[in-house]
């Protein structure tokens, strides 16, 4: 199984969202599906990928714009997953009214991640993802790392030659440069870190270039 990852930059702010799927089987997840979903599903129908699940960061508005959309295109809808530690943020829409915003209907979150959690595409297949529990742009963000791809999906924790705004209501500098520290820095020197904003990067390089670190 050689997994593949897509990157798709969509909506206003602009974010980075992701496609992780298995040519060989079709299944797929998106992770941090924002606004223009239907981009996303015109994606994964070229691939020839089904969709599986939605794995969200966390909770702020631009990362889950599109989730209801997507969950909704599938009958039964996907399991939407997110850290209990954002529900505040996903229950208020991520959000979005603060900054002028709106967002389609949210679905349920059926899937709460944890640190640690191994996660599959598809029920009953071999794990491909590991969440990393990073809390600090908020209090219930999460990365994916994907270590056949040697990849880690780090959303607003960390990008390149920068990192996660910290004051939203439960943001922490420290609280974030501790989680870069231990659920980042931990990882090979060679990792690609593939962040909800911007261009990509790699744990080695933002180990040497990053000012905040
Ligand atoms: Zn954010
Ligand atoms: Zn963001």
């Amino acid at each position: 199984m050689t997994l593949e990852i897509i990157r798709l930059t969509l909506g206003p702010l602009p974010n980075n969202v992701y496609l992780l799927g298995d040519p060989d089987t079709g299944d797929a997840v998106v992770i941090d599906p924002s606004y223009e979903a239907q981009a996303v599903l015109d994606r994964a129908e070229e691939k020839g990928w089904t969709l599986r699940g939605v794995w969200l960061t966390h909770g702020h508005f631009d990362h889950l714009a599109g989730a209801g959309v997507i969950a909704n295109a599938f009958t039964p809808p996907l399991a939407v997953g997110l850290h209990p530690a954002d529900l505040a943020w996903y229950e208020n829409d991520g959000g979005a009214a603060k900054f002028g915003m709106a967002i389609p209907a949210l679905p349920e979150i059926d899937l709460y991640f944890e640190d640690g959690m191994q996660l599959c595409l598809q029920e009953g297949q071999a794990p491909v993802a590991e969440v990393r529990h990073a809390p600090g742009h908020s209090a219930g963000h999460v990365m994916f790392y994907i270590e056949s791809l040697g990849a880690l999906v780090c959303g607003d924790v960390i990008f390149r030659q920068g990192i996660g705004r910290t004051d939203l209501e439960d943001g922490d500098l420290l609280t974030l440069l501790e989680s870069i520290r231990t659920q980042v820095l931990t990882l090979p020197d060679e990792t690609r870190l593939l962040p909800g904003h911007g261009p990509g990067s790699t744990v080695g390089y933002e180990r040497v270039n990053n000012p905040f670190l």
